[in-house]
């Protein structure tokens, strides 16, 4: 029986162990514009992020496989954020010292575009304050979840993948 990998068991993976699995984008094209990476590393049926894609962009020859982006063919669209039931794909973007991760976002309150918010990593610890600067509500997602577009210093876009919002009075 084979050994079942230490992010399921523990259930979140750290980016050592996903660009293991996956090709990382290079920094030319993260500088380029937003590009698609997702976060599902484990061999499930399913496949909505490969039929909503416009471009083809994510491999996959049958549904239990693990989907791989081409990032070239990636045009940085967000669909597959918006459709994803397991809120697993995000998208990078670096610009200038920051990095701009467009993520799902599930929980109540939704954050208002230009809201300073908690960055959260994988384990949900705060690890510093970001600005969301895009907000997709629910009603106009291709999915049933918002997704947000959160401004972070450059050396977090690889560990920030979730916000909390904190509003006073
Ligand atoms: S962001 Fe758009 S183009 Fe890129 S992989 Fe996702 S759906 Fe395809
Ligand atoms: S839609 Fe989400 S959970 Fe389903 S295969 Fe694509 S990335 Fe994985």
């Amino acid at each position: 029986m084979s050994e079942i990998p230490a992010y399921l068991q523990r259930g979140y993976i750290t980016p050592g162990e996903l660009f293991s699995i996956i090709p990382k984008p290079s920094e030319d094209r993260l500088r380029k514009r937003p590009v698609a990476v997702p976060e599902c590393p484990q061999e499930i049926p399913c496949a909505p992020c490969r039929e909503i894609c416009p471009t083809g962009a994510i491999n996959m020859p049958t549904p239990n496989d693990l989907p791989i982006v081409d990032y070239d063919k990636c045009i940085g669209c967000s669909l597959c954020v918006q459709i994803c039931p397991g809120l697993a794909f995000f998208m990078v973007h670096y610009v200038g010292d920051k990095a701009r991760i467009t993520m799902p976002h599930e929980l109540l309150p939704v954050p208002e575009k230009g809201e300073e918010v908690v960055l959260l990593n994988r384990v949900g610890e705060p690890v510093g304050k970001g600005k969301v600067i895009t907000v997709v509500p629910r009603e106009k997602s291709k999915g049933d979840t918002p997704i947000i577009v959160v401004e972070v210093p450059i050396e977090l876009a690889w560990d920030v993948r979730a916000v909390r919002v904190e509003r006073r009075g």
